[in-house]
């Protein structure tokens, strides 16, 4: 067996600069000019064919062997968030407003490892491995962006892998998980028109807040009534703007949020009830209401036999880290347009420390990482792309 376990190791202090150049030097979606610059001439440097501006700001990378094989697909993201940085450190963002507060920075340095680590067997390899490093995951549309672009074709992949830095999971934990992982998102925007008016004299007017009120203490139902307890789904609002006096009652409010489900059928139920909901809740109040729910990302699944088969591949290659097949999260990853078309795994790689308090959730303005995550992602995500291309 090939020891990527050391060959990784290897490669840490290259993985924690590149990081950290990565992490000072953030970019939002779409924008990740200087990054994708650096893996473009990184990729090239290693011999990798590689093509630029693939969904506007992605790069694709192929590693083609010395011999016929199977294509692997490889793909990381690269985009930071609209996120003011609070960490104290050296490596903190220089760009104001805007921080990987996510870990896309880690993946971006652990693919290129892994790029690194492949192209040493290039002699060996039977059949490809192709790096896909993707913008925009935090709007939910770089992979499509990329798959549109012809990501997947030429040569088409016929397994994908990836993973995600976590801090849910402490590092040197690392969940394989064979069937779903994260959720489906959906969006919605709702407005809700009444009749404006004086607040004191509340009965000439139709009051649009209290009826979304009424709608959004329904809506609640949808969960705990309609989806049946074994699933799960989540209904959150999250923006709601109305009137902006103490003494008038608004003439609409507008509400938006997001719905998270693990199957479509279960997507399509809270839909339909979320629908019936408004619509009645409005009527009754005599409001009218406009209701659009969009579809963003399918849910995370997992291949159940490809997961399977890398979680006993890692315990023999890699025995010192503990792996789950135990763990899901009602997050959304576009790693899921990739997983739709070409069967694989997504990992989920431990990255937190309690004691040196790297533990903040992920999004939050002191969000950091172990990067001993990364040694392990790396050497994890090279062992699975060797499975398929590299002959003992
Ligand atoms: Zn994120
Ligand atoms: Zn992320």
């Amino acid at each position: 067996m090939n020891d990527f376990r050391s060959q990784a190791n290897a490669l840490r202090d290259s993985m924690i600069a590149r990081r950290r150049d990565f992490h000072q030097h953030p970019e939002l979606s779409f924008q990740e000019v200087r990054t994708a610059g650096i893996v473009a001439q990184t990729l090239s440097e290693l011999g990798l064919e590689v093509r630029t501006g693939v969904g506007k700001t992605g790069v694709i990378g192929l590693l083609e062997g010395d011999h016929e094989g199977p294509t692997v697909l490889v793909r990381c993201d690269m985009d930071a968030l609209p996120v003011q940085e609070e960490n104290d450190v050296e490596y903190r963002s220089q760009t104001p407003q805007v921080m990987h507060a996510c870990g896309h920075d880690g993946h971006t340095a652990v693919a290129l490892a892994v790029a690194e680590m492949l192209s040493q067997h290039r002699d060996k390899l039977a059949g490809s491995v192709k790096f896909v490093f993707q913008p925009a995951e935090e709007i939910g549309k770089g992979a499509m962006a990329m798959i549109d672009d012809g990501a997947l074709i030429d040569p088409v992949p016929q397994v994908s892998l990836g993973l995600h830095l976590w801090n849910e999971l402490p590092v040197g934990k690392v969940a394989v998980v064979p069937g779903p992982l994260l959720a489906g998102v959906g969006i919605f925007d709702l407005i809700v028109k009444g009749k404006g008016g004086h607040a004191a004299m509340p009965q000439y007017t139709i009051d649009p807040v209290l009826t979304l009120a009424h709608i959004l203490t329904t809506l609640q139902s949808v969960v705990s009534r309609n989806v049946p307890p074994i699933e799960t789904a989540v209904i959150s609002a999250t923006k709601i703007r109305a009137g902006d006096a103490y003494n008038v009652i608004p003439e609409r409010v507008e509400c938006s949020g997001t719905i998270r489900t693990f199957r479509n059928e279960i997507f399509d139920l809270v839909v339909e009830r979320f629908h019936k909901i408004v619509d009645g809740v409005a009527a009754s109040m005599g409001c009218e209401a406009q209701l659009v729910i969009q579809s963003m990302t399918p849910p995370v699944i997992n291949d159940v036999a490809i997961a399977q088969r890398m979680k006993a591949v890692f315990e023999e290659a890699a025995p010192d880290f503990t792996y789950t097949d135990n763990f899901r999260s009602m997050v959304g990853e576009d790693m899921s347009c990739f997983l739709d078309r070409i069967p694989g795994l997504f990992l989920m790689v431990g990255s937190a420390n309690h004691e040196r308090g790297l533990d903040y959730a992920h999004h939050h303005p002191r969000f950091d990482f172990d990067e001993d995550s990364m040694v392990i992602g790396a050497a994890l995500l090279a062992t699975a792309a060797a499975e398929y291309v590299l002959p003992e």
